[in-house]
């Protein structure tokens, strides 16, 4: 086993760390608290390669591995984990959906602007009533020959305003069940699309997440991801290696807070000395620590078997599950670590602790992992 990092990948997490202590912090409260969607941030990152990481130079990605890419959504997620969902629901789920199962010409035509971060990408799976059991689509796509006709409301769209692509599922033939269900490419500016209020958000507030309303939008069915009943097959496909993101990214949070922990209890004293001194503080941010490092070796293993073409699914759930449960924990320790002032925003690690929840509720919840979890350790 080798667990040391290429000088490719050590650069790549060098680059966003800085850029994240640079210049992510200076405004991230302000984007918090005002609900501000990163623009400018989204694309110096994009002109820093972050936004088709691991898209093929060919269509004008990074070719980057996945290992690199969980090393940089962590240091993204330790300062501003709202840009790290932006991230990750491009390059895991439209970017990666698009170059893995869609056709040349899909690829030729929508890479390049995404992979560039021209234009960003959303993924449109949750509805009303279709969440964690995603096969109850109500949002039809009904087949009228050359084309399909889309009608229907999907909810909590990370990135619904600010993408130009998105990739929806919808149904097409009701009595195939989740069979019948088709991935479409979309483009946003299509005729009968429009938005719900922006959500009020308890955390993650810089992202921007909204309903979408379909009206009668007519979509060429050249637009279809793979043969006509693929979509289920390929949103959990793309949601295997999404997970990659989202674990990294709770992992990123954890560790941030662990960071302002330590900082913190090296300075602020009570009862004659730092409080890193009393036993009880310095024993909790071992406790983080050991809970950090366990997360990010999870997220590195299933980056690793991606990269390697091994099965990924069950270590991308383990490390999804386990990083977004260690990041509540680790961050409610953070905020008692640093006392009253835990609990004001000045001191980020409030914010954490509310955008850490997010991490046990989207792209699967910690009860779904578990089941995928469990299903595949009873199998046989
Ligand atoms: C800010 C935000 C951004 C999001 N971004 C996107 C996006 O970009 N695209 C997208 O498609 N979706 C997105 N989602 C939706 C997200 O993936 C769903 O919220 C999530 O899958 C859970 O679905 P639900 O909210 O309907 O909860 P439900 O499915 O109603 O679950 C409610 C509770 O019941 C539990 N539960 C459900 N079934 C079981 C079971 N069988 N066994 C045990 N427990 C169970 C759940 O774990 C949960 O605790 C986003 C959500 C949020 C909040």
């Amino acid at each position: 086993m080798n667990f040391e990092f290429t000088e490719e990948q050590l650069m790549i997490k060098q680059a966003a760390g800085d850029y994240a202590r640079r210049e992510l912090i200076k405004d991230v409260i302000e984007r918090d608290t005002n609900a501000i969607f990163p623009t400018q941030h989204v694309k110096n990152l994009a002109e820093l390669g972050f936004f088709g990481m691991m898209v093929d130079p060919k269509y004008g990605g990074g070719g980057m591995d996945t290992i690199s890419y969980v090393l940089a959504l962590e240091e993204i997620s330790k300062i501003d984990s709202s840009l790290a969902v932006i991230m990750s629901v491009h390059n895991s789920l439209a970017c990666y959906g698009i170059e893995k199962y869609g056709n040349e010409a899909q690829k030729e035509k929508y890479l390049p602007d995404l992979a560039s971060g021209n234009k960003i990408g959303a993924f449109l799976l949750s509805e009303p009533e279709a969440g964690s059991d995603a096969t109850m689509q109500r949002t039809t796509a009904e087949d009228k020959g050359d084309h399909y006709l889309v009608n229907g409301t999907k909810n909590w769209i990370t990135s619904a305003d600010s993408a130009s692509v998105y990739l929806v599922l919808a149904q097409s033939n009701s009595e195939k069940k989740h069979h019948g269900i088709n991935a479409l490419i979309l483009d946003k500016n299509t005729p009968g699309i429009s938005l719900g209020p922006h959500e009020d958000k308890m955390g993650m507030r810089s992202s921007d997440t909204h309903s979408v309303m379909f009206t009668d939008v007519k979509v060429p069915k050249e637009n279809r991801i793979g043969e006509d009943g693929f979509g289920f097959k390929f949103a959990m496909k793309l949601l295997e290696g999404g997970r990659i993101g989202i674990a990294s990214q709770a992992m990123g949070i954890a560790a941030g807070a662990l960071d302002l922990s330590i900082n913190y209890s090296k300075e602020r004293k009570a009862f004659g000395t730092e409080i890193s001194n009393h036993q009880a503080i310095a024993f909790k941010m071992s406790d983080m620590a050991v809970k950090i490092e366990n997360a990010r070796n999870l997220c590195l293993k299933a980056a690793w078997l991606k990269d390697n073409g091994k099965s990924y699914s069950l270590a991308g759930a383990m490390a999804k599950q386990y990083a977004a449960d260690i990041a509540m924990e680790v961050t409610t320790e953070a905020v008692q670590i640093h006392g009253g002032y835990g609990y004001v925003k000045e001191y980020h690690v409030e914010r954490l602790f509310r955008e850490a929840k997010l991490t046990q509720i989207y792209e699967g919840t910690s009860e779904i992992q578990k089941i995928v979890i469990s299903r595949t350790i009873l199998k046989d």
